[in-house]
């Protein structure tokens, strides 16, 4: 009898875990997932060289190779700071590692079609509550929390996976710049007295490209201001103006654009990653920061390596538990420098507006930046 595998999340590490359970385990796998079929949030994403491999290991070489969809970003850098309305530093760097950026939307799309191929069932609009989760578990083998940062089935069973959670001071919106660009753009405003504003941009698609714009826990009072809201929440046409002030002379002639609340970051990290039948992966399990570039690739290697121990473990006989544990002791320590890294980077913002006021712009280019 093939394993049931219920797995709640069609996000890139449920459709991942999906694929490789078909191919490697032959099981009976479905998904479950709150979103329309061809809903998907968020714009670009940078994603690292092994995640590349990471497709193509599932056929979906075509989509990050042959060129009609993605963007190959530079590995030299630009990075600018300064104080609102003075001159500003600029520089130039090499990263030293590679990045593609990928529209999301079409990385989920080929994900879902590859796990469609597979013979994955997918039910869309199916939003899981806890009770939901209950039953789910008891009527499978293997249940898979691949329901992202907010997880209901890592909160559900909360006693179980002990999560820790933390939220920054700091706030981040998710919006587009207009123009072309090749590389990653770092850029800094401090704005005296009151805080500081970064923006990281980078290409998802040939002349589209994402910037995410994080502010100082200072600056809250100033953005939440008359007229910078609108009645949804969102950055009001008065908000974008301003910000495009702050960072009109780093960035040339592109604008920030686009639509988005401002959002606090939680940091969500797990004691295990397993527990009796219930696995969490990606985010569900870490939730890893957007500047360090690597949620989404971790996302997916994380997902194949949970479906290779299953097979491995029942290839050399171990039993299902046994397999579990095996997960939850890898994924622990595969995982812990990411956690590491993002309960350090989600601070930064703040630390580094104190840091450029005591320091001063030239010396906080060649301490602070990335
Ligand atoms: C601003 C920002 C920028 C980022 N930039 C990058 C980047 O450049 N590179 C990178 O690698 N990563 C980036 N990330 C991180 C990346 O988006 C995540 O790490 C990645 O999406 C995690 O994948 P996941 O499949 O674990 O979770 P998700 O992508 O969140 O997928 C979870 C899925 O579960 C579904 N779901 C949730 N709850 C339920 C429920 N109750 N019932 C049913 N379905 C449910 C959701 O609809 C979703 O489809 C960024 C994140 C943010 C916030």
């Amino acid at each position: 009898m093939p394993l049931k595998i219920t797995v709640i999340g069609a996000g890139a590490a449920g459709l991942n875990t999906s694929i490789h359970l078909r191919r490697f385990l032959n099981a009976d796998v479905t998904i479950l997932e709150r979103a329309e079929e061809h809903e998907t949030p968020g714009l670009g994403v940078a994603l690292l060289s092994f995640a590349r491999d990471e497709m193509r290991l599932i056929g979906l070489g075509d989509f990050v190779d042959g060129g009609a969809y993605g963007m190959p970003i530079s590995t030299t850098t630009r990075v600018f700071a300064g104080s609102a309305g003075g001159p500003l530093a600029e520089e130039e760097r090499i990263q030293e590692v590679d990045y593609w950026g990928v529209r999301r939307s079409e990385l989920v799309a080929k994900l879902r079609r590859a796990a469609a191929d597979e013979g994955v069932r997918i039910e869309y609009r199916t939003d899981i509550t806890p009770d939901r989760v209950r039953t789910e578990r008891s009527a499978c083998d293997v249940l898979v929390g691949a329901d992202g940062a907010g997880s209901v089935v890592r909160s559900t069973f909360a006693e179980e996976f002990k999560p820790t959670i933390r939220e920054a001071t700091s706030r981040y919106a998710w919006l587009q710049l207009t123009g072309r660009l090749e590389q990653f753009v770092f850029g800094y405003i401090y704005l005296p007295g009151q805080g500081l504003v970064r923006i990281t941009a980078y290409p998802h698609a040939k002349d589209e490209c994402s910037a995410i714009i994080t502010h100082s826990a200072g600056l809250s009072g100033m953005l939440d201001g008359p007229g910078m809201l609108d009645a949804d929440g969102s950055l009001s046409t008065l908000a974008l103006e301003t910000i495009n002030g702050f960072f009109a002379k780093g960035l040339g002639g592109h604008r920030i654009v686009g639509s988005s609340r401002w959002r606090k970051f939680r940091a969500t990290s797990c004691a295990t990653a397993a527990s009796g039948n219930v696995a969490l992966v990606g985010d569900a399990f870490a939730t890893i920061h957007y500047e360090t570039g690597w949620g989404t690739s971790a996302a997916l290697q994380n997902a194949r390596i949970f479906c290779h121990i299953l097979a491995h473990s029942r290839d050399t006989g171990l039993t299902l538990p046994e397999g579990m544990a095996v997960y939850a002791r890898k994924t622990g320590e595969i995982t812990a420098a990411l956690v590491e890294t993002t309960a350090r980077v989600m601070d930064e913002v703040d630390g580094q507006a104190d840091v450029i006021a005591e320091i001063g712009t030239e010396r906080f280019m060649t301490l602070a930046t990335p």
